[in-house]
């Protein structure tokens, strides 16, 4: 992750970039076109690819049946109009930088709702993209950002208390399963964790973050103590103290108290399950890690709505290898169109995906 000065100082190179070879929506939707073109993908219904338009339009005319396609209507740029800015944003999601949809707005000259739009379009599609077998974390890990309330917020309660009551509904479930299985059976069925790890994280970071993992466990005992006192005491920063106590909690080692407050699990009730896989828990909590410390950095909290979109965008940013150069481009031009109504009626799933990068 780039300073935030570093970050914005390049998204401002490329807004200056787009404004000489776009300085129009006409003139982005030529360059939208053209990789449509570059794709292979600008043809007739009729499998003619002899085509013609006309500069700025959003349609062509087949050479040999004459059938006039409109283009957009199929792709992610459906009923776009502002196309300069969904080309600036695209390339400020290629070159992995951050950028709110107020100050992409700002930027591109057009309102705030429709930089929120094309960004939620972009997440989305995105979004779609993460293998179904993705890890999984429970927005737990995410305290800290689930911030503002939602529809979905139980009335007069905290925003957080969405994902509380969705743990808990899970934690139900799970039971009931397992009680299920347990009568049919007659027996314990161990599930085969297949966490297929998509460990590609860097090991001198896994080091110190296992270093760290241990000063905070060392602070930990039977008697309850909050991240600040272990701040006082270790000045590791709050968002990884935060981390490995996660972990720790993942790992069956610890245990969150009302009022934010953790102990040591006694050793006979830890459950075993949960020590199945340490480096997965590790990684992820790593990874939770960085999204939370992004997000703040950038939009200080987002809505249990639409955390796993953010999760998507922030995949993005930081998989510099998956979404490089052209990728979003072809997405924009390959993508089943993401309408309004669907972005709006949008609700993060219960557990969320997070990609390990
Ligand atoms: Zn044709």
């Amino acid at each position: 992750m780039l300073q935030r000065e570093e970050n914005d100082r390049a998204v401002l190179d490329i807004l200056s970039y787009v404004e000489t070879v776009a300085p129009t929506d006409k003139d982005a939707l030529d360059i939208f076109y053209q990789g449509l073109v570059a794709e292979g993908l600008a043809a007739c219904a009729c499998g003619s690819t002899q085509i013609s338009r006309d500069d700025g339009e959003r349609t062509f005319v087949c050479q040999r049946c004459r059938l006039k396609t409109w283009f957009t209507s199929s792709i992610l740029l459906c009923k776009a109009r502002r196309f300069k800015a969904y080309f600036a944003a695209l390339l400020i999601c290629e070159a992995g930088l951050e950028v709110t949809a107020t100050r992409l707005a700002t930027l591109t000259g057009i309102v705030s709702a429709t930089g929120l739009s094309i960004q939620k379009k972009f997440n989305t599609a995105i979004g779609n993209q993460m293998p179904s077998d993705a890890p999984k974390i429970s927005g737990k890990n995410l305290k800290a950002i689930i911030a503002k309330r939602t529809a979905i917020t139980p009335v007069g309660k905290r925003p957080f208390a969405e994902q509380e009551e969705i743990d808990e509904q899970l934690l139900l479930e799970q039971e009931l399963e397992e009680d299920a299985v347990l009568k049919q059976n007659g027996a314990i069925v161990v599930q085969d964790l297949d966490p297929k790890p998509v460990l590609a994280l860097d090991n001198s970071l896994l080091d110190e973050f296992d270093t760290a993992k241990n000063v905070v466990w060392s602070k930990l005992s039977s008697i309850p103590v909050t991240i600040d006192k272990i701040f006082e005491e270790t000045n590791i920063p709050v968002g990884r103290i935060a981390a490995c106590l996660t972990t720790l909690e993942m790992e069956g080692r610890v245990e969150e108290l009302p009022g934010s407050r953790f102990v040591k699990v006694a050793k006979s009730s830890a459950p075993e399950a949960a020590t199945a896989n340490p480096d997965l828990a590790r990684s992820l909590a790593l990874a939770a890690e960085g999204f939370v410390r992004n997000t703040i950095e950038y939009s200080h909290g987002v809505g249990r709505k639409s955390i796993q979109l953010k999760l998507a965008g922030w995949w993005c940013t930081s998989d510099r290898e998956r979404w490089s150069a052209g990728s979003v481009m072809h997405l924009c031009l390959t993508h089943s169109p993401v309408s309004c109504r669907t972005i709006m009626n949008y609700v993060s799933p219960p557990m969320l995906s997070i990609m390990l990068c």
